[in-house]
């Protein structure tokens, strides 16, 4: 379980079925499924390959991989687009 606000896994729940869940860190409560709902930064972390795919898109006859707006990759195949952008994704997830 993770916090769906500040990701901590410092959580605790209520011995009751559909108990709240809440967060030891910043406090937040809600109900479980939300603390199991995965992150951006999960996504990435586990699936760089899938994210990359999805976000490389042809521009200008050119193969562009944005990241918050700006296009970080300009590549001359899709190939090379997805392969430059997994590697980008990584290095993101890293820091
Ligand atoms: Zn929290």
């Amino acid at each position: 379980m993770k916090c769906p606000k500040c990701g901590s896994e410092h959580i605790s729940q209520e011995r009751r079925i559909d108990g709240d869940a809440t967060c030891w860190e910043c406090f937040y409560i809600g109900k479980p499924k939300e603390f199991y709902r995965k992150t951006n930064f999960d996504v990435i972390v586990e699936n760089p390959e899938v994210l990359a795919e999805g976000m490389v898109s042809s521009n200008n006859r050119m193969w562009e991989f944005r990241w918050h707006n700006i296009a970080v990759i300009r590549m001359k195949s899709r190939e090379a687009a997805v392969a430059a952008a997994i590697e980008y994704l990584k290095q993101e997830a890293e820091q």
